[in-house]
């Protein structure tokens, strides 16, 4: 009887970590199955970076590290293994040129996701590995130890016997899809997370995770917009400023600091709870914050028991110190005393957020700016510096680029990317406890860790 359900290695999953890791394990000659739920592998590389594919970040693996904060040592290995100039090589040799836009991040030249999507295909193809699509995994189980000829029933044959102990007692998985049982010696769990599961992604791999003894770190959505209820921010939908810093500030732990009344203006919070920063753009909408400096702090705001606990804190003008802002509102009472305040900020800012945040301080429209008080002109600099706003969660799963939380990284080897519960079986990818910044980080990772169980297996 053919060994046809029998493989060294199923890696399942055909995302970015699954095709490197069944891509490596095939070159090094092991027999391998690649499966996926989905019709087409990749789904997620051909929509990432709005259909661009931000492949990785321009930097070295110091770099890719720090932008997964103290998660970000479990990547040494990987990253050495199979690092951003790695993966910029695959490419480039798989005729993928690749470009470095402004702030770091790294595309293909053609500005098409799907071409990167092709190499990666292409690679696996010559790899030798099988790739069967359509095909959901149901269950994962290991399978017993059988020595050949035990277990035969009454009436059974032994011939019959051996050839299914035969196809099974050597290997020590078995997996079983909507189609069929498979064996296999050894598995790679690729699955993803649970963010955009119209892509596939439901979490299955960590319901099977648990279930085999790992520990599962509350799953939860990063990088994904985050909701307001605060009117003025739904007034300036489709503003978008460039450069902002902003702050989630833990209110609960500050139990002094109240939560922001509807305003116009309360002191600052920044000295205490500030659990995560980034720099970068910001766009309101009509639900709340969206644009990557939003998406990179919402880690913070759903690690948080509940939204009432933090406070977003927006930095309007992150080049200058707050008394500069108000020594720079001085100068201008001075010299462009009849001007409105609103026009001058405005010079700065978007003309509707110039007067949002007038109104936040207090300060009528109609102020120019000779007139404004040194309260004023203190209360403009706190908006414009410090302006805090409360945010009642995000938009979930549906809209998060990555799951935060998973599989705990203590229970897998980061050398070989090989749990530590379960002999043989290893796991790469966003299915780990590891959630980067925006910038390529998230896929440099997946390439990486699933690389490295390639190579390991
Ligand atoms: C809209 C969007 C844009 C993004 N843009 C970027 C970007 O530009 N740059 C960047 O670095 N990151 C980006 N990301 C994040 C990036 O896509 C992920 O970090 C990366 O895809 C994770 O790779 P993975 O292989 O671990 O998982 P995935 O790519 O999610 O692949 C997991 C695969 O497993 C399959 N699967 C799940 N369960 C089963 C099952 N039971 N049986 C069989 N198959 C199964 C799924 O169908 C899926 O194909 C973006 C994400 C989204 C949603």
């Amino acid at each position: 009887m053919p060994n046809i359900d029998r493989y060294d290695v199923i890696v399942i999953g055909a995302g970015a970590a699954g095709l490197l890791a069944a891509s490596c394990s095939a070159e090094r000659g092991r027999k391998t199955l690649l499966i996926e739920k989905n019709r087409k592998a990749g789904v997620k590389i051909l929509i990432s970076g709005g259909t661009r594919c931000n492949v990785t970040h321009d930097c070295d693996a110091a770099g890719i590290i720090a932008a997964f904060g103290s998660a970000g040592t479990f990547l040494h290995s990987a990253l050495a293994a199979f690092g951003p100039h790695d993966l910029l090589d695959m490419l480039h040799a798989e005729g993928i040129p690749t470009k470095i836009e402004p702030g770091g991040k790294v595309f293909p030249q053609s500005d098409r996701a799907a071409d990167v999507l092709d190499a990666l295909r292409r690679c696996l193809h010559r790899s030798g590995a099988q790739l069967s699509l359509a095909e959901p995994v149901k269950s994962i189980s290991r399978n017993p130890p059988l020595p050949l000829g035990e277990g035969r029933g009454e009436g059974e044959l032994p011939g019959e016997i051996d050839a299914v102990n035969e196809r099974r007692a050597a290997t020590a998985f078995k997996v079983e899809t909507s189609r069929r049982a498979l064996h296999c010696d050894k598995l790679i769990v690729t699955t993803g997370g649970k963010s955009y599961p119209g892509c596939g992604t439901t979490g299955d791999g960590y319901r099977w995770m648990a279930d085999i003894g790992h520990t599962i770190h509350r799953p939860r959505p990063a990088l994904v917009p985050l909701t307001s209820d605060e009117p003025w921010i739904r007034d300036l939908a489709g503003v978008t400023i460039a450069d902002v810093g902003v702050r989630v500030i833990n209110v609960a732990s500050a139990a002094s600091l109240p939560l922001p009344q509807n305003r116009p203006h309360r002191p600052s919070t920044l000295a205490r709870g500030v659990l995560i920063e980034r720099r970068g753009s910001l766009l309101f909408t009509h639900f709340g914050l969206s644009g990557p400096a939003a998406l990179d702090v919402s880690r913070a705001v759903t690690a948080a028991a509940s939204p009432r606990d933090i406070l977003l804190n927006i930095d309007f003008l992150p080049g200058i110190g707050k008394a500069q802002v108000e020594r720079q509102l001085c100068a201008t009472a001075a010299t462009d005393g009849k001007r409105l305040i609103a026009t001058i900020i405005a010079e700065r800012l978007p003309r509707r957020l110039a007067d949002a945040l007038l109104r936040l301080a207090g300060i009528p429209l109609e102020r120019r700016a000779a007139e404004l008080s040194a309260t004023e002109r203190a209360k403009l600099a706190e908006q414009l510096k410090s302006c805090a706003l409360r945010i009642t969660g995000t938009r979930g799963f549906d809209k998060a680029e990555v799951t935060a939380g998973g599989v705990a990284l203590d229970e897998v080897d980061s050398r070989t990317m090989q749990s530590k519960r379960v002999p043989g079986l290893y796991l790469a990818g966003e299915i780990l406890d590891l959630d980067g910044f925006i910038g390529g980080y998230n896929f440099q990772a997946a390439f990486s860790t699933g690389y490295l169980a390639g190579q390991s297996v």
